[in-house]
């Protein structure tokens, strides 16, 4: 049984755009992208779904997310100006008020927001790994859900690393195709050297992806470089031993191993040359998340020089309580905007252009999570994950361009169709895997208890 899914245009991102394209789709995969006509005779008994005026492109891919934290939009407003005051806020909340159930319905509400919004495919960060992985599995989504791991005690570190040992073990049951397990050391203000070194050891003997957060706030470059600000200060407090590396946060991941895992670091704003010449030479992976880094203010990461040197790079969203949505075309349209306003080129006279953030919203982050041989363009063979937006609202008309149509005339809110390894999972206003009305019910609840 083929089905053939057409529009006005295909944007198959390893190839030059289609102008009455369709892609066609058997099972699980794609068999087919190209003219509406060619591939109508080259499958003629083909169920045709034909959306008119719209693009399909791949799958959304969301490289940085921490969906257990959908219950926080708009929380921690007030916090926002002192990063140390957030974290806290963010944590107590987590830990003292949200039970694993909770979790779980704040996870597959931010699952629903990202299958609503075009997001196919979701690089998460967790504390509470299952509540994640399961949330992807309910929505049908695919994704890596990378399990936290906390100490920044030295002491401690073999300690917590025997703990995130046995998480991994109990998560491996919640893996299926589409949803896999990694690993997250959570920053470098977060865990100590020693652990660092555990984890990494642990992520290239075991196969296991590793993300983590780096290069972030002035707070954890003052802690890094020069041993003060709020996180040295905590440290003090709860009397943990600090040795200042005097060095970047990358150079001092370097030094523990964490490059050596060819890792997916979100955020990577405090980079200087030479951390740029380590990310390379590591083949890092970076998320970039321009508006979390915005709104928390913590400045923004040099997207541009991550295109010209040929970086993994992809988009992040990451949480909703930073962002305040999880919307990948909203955060493409920002990071080029950012990107442009800040005078960044690519090259000389050139700037960030519609193409790359396109590139970066999907093959960039599939690559970032390790998933390009999967899915993150439309080609025979890969995994039928897709997304069709469409082009036909008063604020997107006319649209010469489709690449420029969708990064600065589209958002999420113009989702048609998002299909994941050949499953409709969110059609015209409807997801098809989730009970929404439950899972609204049941947020309300949530929320109240929140506040
Ligand atoms: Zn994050």
């Amino acid at each position: 049984m083929t089905t053939l899914y057409a529009a006005k245009w295909v944007m198959p991102v390893a190839s030059a755009p289609v102008e009455d394209g369709a892609v066609a789709v058997e099972g699980e995969v794609l068999v087919g992208v190209g003219a509406r006509e060619a591939l109508l005779r080259k499958f003629p008994d083909a169920a045709v779904n034909d959306f008119g005026e719209a693009v399909i492109l791949p799958g959304l891919v969301n490289c940085h997310t921490h969906l257990e934290l959908t219950a926080m939009r708009g929380f921690l407003e007030r916090e926002e100006g002192d990063f140390f005051a957030w974290l806290r806020k963010l944590t107590l909340a987590r830990l003292e008020r949200m039970t694993p159930d909770d979790l779980r319905v704040a996870a597959t509400w931010g699952a629903v927001e990202a299958a609503r919004a075009g997001i196919t495919t979701v690089g998460d960060a967790s504390d509470a790994a299952s509540a994640s992985m399961l949330a992807l599995r309910d929505a049908g989504l695919r994704g890596i859900v990378y399990q936290e791991s906390f100490g920044p005690d030295g002491k401690l570190a073999r300690e917590h690393f025997e703990k995130l040992r046995e998480k991994i073990q109990h998560l491996r049951e919640f893996e299926n195709e589409r949803v896999r397990v990694g690993v997250s050391p959570h920053a470098p203000y977060t865990v100590s050297a020693p652990q660092l070194e555990l984890i990494s050891e642990y992520a290239l003997t075991e196969s296991l992806s590793l993300m983590m957060h780096a290069a972030e706030s002035q707070a954890e470059e003052l802690l890094i470089r020069h041993g003060r600000g709020p996180f040295a200060e905590g440290f003090a407090r709860r009397d943990i031993e600090w040795s200042t590396p005097g060095v970047s946060p990358i150079r001092y991941l370097q030094q523990h191993g964490i490059l050596l895992t060819r890792p997916l670091l979100a955020h990577c704003i405090r980079v200087d040359a030479e951390d740029l010449e380590l990310l390379g030479e590591a083949d890092a992976r970076v998320a970039h998340c321009p508006k979390s880094n915005a709104k928390l203010g913590h400045g923004r990461a040099p997207f541009a020089a991550f295109v010209a040197r040929g970086l993994k790079v992809g988009l992040g969203s990451d949480s909703v309580a930073s962002n305040n949505t999880c919307d990948l075309l909203e955060e493409a349209r920002f990071a080029a905007l950012l990107s442009r306003a800040s005078g960044d080129v690519v090259t000389e006279g050139r700037m960030i252009g519609a193409t790359e953030l396109l590139e970066a919203a999907t093959v960039g982050g599939a690559r970032a999570l390790g998933l390009d041989e999967r899915t993150g363009v439309l080609a025979p063979g890969m995994q039928a994950d897709l997304t069709v937006v469409s082009l036909a609202g008063a604020h997107q008309r006319p649209a010469y361009d489709p690449a420029a149509a969708l990064v600065f005339a589209s958002s999420g809110r113009d989702v048609r169709l998002t299909l994941v390894a050949g499953q409709e999972v969110y059609r015209d206003g409807r997801l098809m895997t989730v009970d929404e009305e439950r899972l609204t019910a049941r947020m309300k609840e949530l929320t109240h208890k929140l506040t």
